[in-house]
C-alpha cells in the first residue's frame, strides 16, 4: 500500500493522490494523509540552485506520485506563469532586521493564491481519468480562500463552485472580491453564521451520503477547496524551502542552518505545509503559532487542551477569525505516530463535547516544535504604526498578529533567524491600516476614498485588482440562514451542472 493517501481517521481508507484531490475529504470525516512523507528527503542543496517553478515541480513530485512529471510540469507554470505580479511568486523582503516572506502577489493580494491557483490544476488534470463525473466545489471562507478559490475555478469545465462566507463577517474588500465575481459556474452566498458554521454546514455534507446520492445519478461529485484538500495544502510548501533558499542566497544563513518561521493561523494550513517541509528535509528550529484574539491554538499548544467552546471574537483580522482549526488534525495524527484509530476517537470528543485533551508526552513533543502566542487588535495596530514610521512598511493586520507574536518569542531566542510569512496585501485591509498609522475615523470614508490616502502617505501602490472593483458591478448578493445551506447547493448544482 505504498504511494497512497489515507484518512487520518482510518488507515484502511486510502486512495491515490488524484482521487484524493477530486474527493477533497475523506468519507469517514478525517483528512487525507501521505504516510510516507517522513521517509521522503528533497534535495536541499539542489534546490538551493533553483527558481520557484523548479522547486515547485520538485516538491509537488514527491507527495504526488501518480502524476507524470509532465503533468506536474504543466501543472505549474499553468497555476503561476504571469498570474502573480513577480516571476519569484513569493519573494522575501527584508526590512529593517525583519524577514517578510511576501505571499500576497497573486490575482487576489492574499496567500491563498499560491494554493489555490494550483489546485484547480491539480484537479483538471486528475478528472482526465474521470470522463463522465463533474464536481460541485463547496467552500467555507473567512474571506480570502473565497476570491482565490473562484478566480482558480472559474469557468473550469466541468467544475462549478459555490462559496459560503459569513455575512458581516468579513472586510469589506473581500466582500467586493467576492460579490463582483464573474464566470459562469460561480455561485457566492453570505450566511448568517461565522466560518466555523460554515466550515461545519460544508464538511457535514461532504459526510451525508444520502445528500451525496441525490446527485450520484447525474455523476456530481462534491470536493472541497479548502485545506483540507492536498491539493491546496501541498504547493503551499513550496515558499518555506523559496524562503530558505533565499536566506542562504543572501548569506543570511549557512545551508544547513535552522531557521523559524512565524505564521499567522486560523485553520492551520499554512504552518503545516512548514511543517510538511521540515519532514522532508528543510532545517526548521521553531514554527511559532500567532492567533488573534480567537487564541484556541495559543490554549493548545500551552496547556494540551483544545477547548472550542468560548467566545468568537470579531477582529480585526478577520481571516484568523476560526475556532476549529481543521489542519490541527493532520499534525496531531504525525505527531501521536500515525495513530487514526486516536485521531478518530479525539475528533469524535471533539464534536460532541467541544473540547480533547493530549497527554503531557504529546504535548511536550508538540512543545519542541511549535511556540504559540497571540496578539489584541490594539496590539497589531500599534506594530502597525511603528514599522511605518521606523521602516515605511505596510504591514497588513494578519502580519501584525504574526509580528506582534514573533517580537515576542525573539525575547527568549536570539539564535534562529526568523522568517514572517506575510499573508495578506495590506491594501486588502486599507481601512484598518490607514488607522492603525494616523488614527484618523476611517468610518466615514469609502474604502476606495482610503486606498488612495494609503498609496499617498506610503508611496506604494494599491494592487490593480483592487483598485477595479471600484467600477465593477455587483453580480451576487444572496443571503442565507445556516440551515439553508443544502437548499442553496441542490439550487446551484443544477444550475451550473446538470
Ligand atoms: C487564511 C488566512 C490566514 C490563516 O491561514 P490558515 O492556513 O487558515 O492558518 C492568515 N492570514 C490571511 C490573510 C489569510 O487569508
Amino acid at each position: 500500500m505504498e504511494n497512497m493517501y489515507r484518512s487520518t481517521r482510518d488507515k484502511k481508507n486510502t486512495c491515490k493522490a488524484k482521487e484524493a484531490i477530486v474527493q477533497g475529504i475523506a468519507s469517514d470525516g478525517g483528512l487525507y494523509v501521505y504516510d510516507e512523507i517522513d521517509r521522503i528527503e528533497l534535495p536541499l542543496e539542489k534546490m538551493m540552485e533553483m527558481d520557484y517553478f523548479q522547486m515547485a515541480e520538485v516538491v509537488l513530485q514527491a507527495l504526488l506520485p501518480d502524476f507524470t512529471k509532465e503533468e506536474v510540469k504543466g501543472c505549474v507554470d499553468r497555476a503561476y506563469r504571469n498570474k502573480f505580479d513577480t516571476e519569484e511568486i513569493t519573494p522575501l523582503y527584508k526590512s529593517g532586521e525583519d524577514q517578510y516572506l511576501e505571499l500576497f502577489h497573486g490575482p487576489t493580494s492574499a496567500f491563498k493564491d499560491v494554493g489555490l491557483s494550483m489546485l484547480p490544476q491539480l484537479m483538471s488534470t486528475a478528472l482526465k481519468e474521470k470522463q463522465d463525473k463533474k464536481v460541485m466545489i463547496l467552500t467555507a471562507t473567512s474571506g480570502d480562500t473565497g476570491k482565490a478559490a473562484l478566480e482558480g475555478f472559474k469557468d473550469v469545465e466541468r467544475v462549478g463552485i459555490t462559496v459560503f462566507y459569513p455575512y458581516q463577517g468579513v472586510s469589506k474588500i473581500q466582500q467586493l472580491q467576492m460579490s463582483t465575481q464573474r464566470g459562469n459556474n460561480v455561485s457566492i452566498c453570505a450566511m448568517k453564521g461565522n466560518f466555523d458554521d460554515a466550515q461545519t454546514g460544508v464538511k457535514n455534507i461532504f459526510n451525508d451520503t444520502s445528500f451525496q446520492e441525490e446527485f450520484a445519478k447525474d455523476d456530481v461529485i462534491f470536493s472541497s477547496a479548502n485545506s483540507i484538500n492536498i491539493g491546496r495544502l501541498i504547493p503551499q510548501i513550496v515558499y518555506y524551502f523559496y524562503a530558505y533558499k533565499k536566506l542562504v542566497e543572501r548569506k543570511e544563513i549557512k545551508l544547513g542552518e535552522e531557521v523559524n518561521f512565524c505564521v499567522p493561523t486560523g485553520n492551520f494550513g499554512n504552518i503545516l505545509a512548514g511543517y510538511y517541509g521540515k519532514l522532508m528535509g528543510l532545517p526548521v528550529h521553531k514554527f511559532i503559532v500567532a492567533s488573534n484574539a480567537n487564541n484556541v491554538l495559543y490554549d493548545f499548544f500551552n496547556k494540551g487542551v483544545y477547548d472550542r467552546r468560548r467566545p468568537f471574537h470579531k477582529t480585526f483580522s478577520p481571516s484568523m477569525d476560526i475556532l476549529v482549526s481543521s489542519n490541527l488534525e493532520r499534525l496531531l495524527y504525525y505527531m501521536s505516530g500515525k495513530d487514526a484509530d486516536y485521531i478518530k476517537d479525539i475528533m469524535s470528543q471533539l464534536k460532541e463535547d467541544g473540547q480533547y485533551q493530549v497527554s503531557k508526552d504529546l504535548l511536550a513533543k508538540m512543545q519542541t516544535m511549535f511556540y504559540a502566542g497571540y496578539a489584541s487588535d490594539e496590539a497589531c495596530a500599534k506594530v502597525i504604526k511603528e514599522k511605518f514610521t521606523k521602516d515605511q512598511y505596510l504591514m497588513d493586520p494578519h502580519t501584525a498578529v504574526g509580528y506582534t507574536v514573533m517580537k515576542n518569542y525573539q525575547k527568549e531566542d536570539h539564535e534562529h533567524i526568523c522568517v514572517l510569512l506575510s499573508t495578506a496585501s495590506p491594501y486588502k485591509f486599507s481601512g484598518n491600516v490607514y488607522a492603525s498609522i494616523t488614527n484618523e475615523d476611517v468610518n466615514t470614508m469609502d474604502e476606495f476614498t482610503i486606498m488612495k490616502k494609503l498609496e499617498g502617505i506610503s508611496a506604494t501602490t494599491a494592487p490593480a485588482p483592487l483598485k477595479e472593483l471600484e467600477a465593477l458591478p455587483v453580480l451576487h448578493q444572496d443571503v442565507i440562514e445556516k440551515e439553508d445551506m443544502k437548499t442553496f447547493i441542490r439550487k446551484k448544482t443544477k444550475e451550473k451542472l446538470l
